[in-house]
């Protein structure tokens, strides 16, 4: 059996550029991320992060003009 074919997961430390580090699971074992959920209260995946923000600045723009 071939195992090498899977990616395999490792427990990454992951450090923030604000000094923030937390350990989460991928397949690189160390990762320097600009924001994390400690900097960034609106945090919920690197993917989805500006698109995440971005919808949260237009709820709260609507909700002060109001
Ligand atoms: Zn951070």
């Amino acid at each position: 059996m071939k195992k090498d074919i899977h990616p395999k997961l490792v427990t990454c430390t992951v450090t923030c550029a604000c000094g923030n580090t937390f350990e989460t699971l991928s397949q690189k074992d160390e990762m320097r991320i600009d924001i994390c959920n400690e900097c960034h209260p609106f945090f919920t995946g690197s993917e989805r992060m500006v698109d995440t923000a971005g919808r949260i600045e237009k709820f709260n723009q609507r909700y002060a003009k109001k």
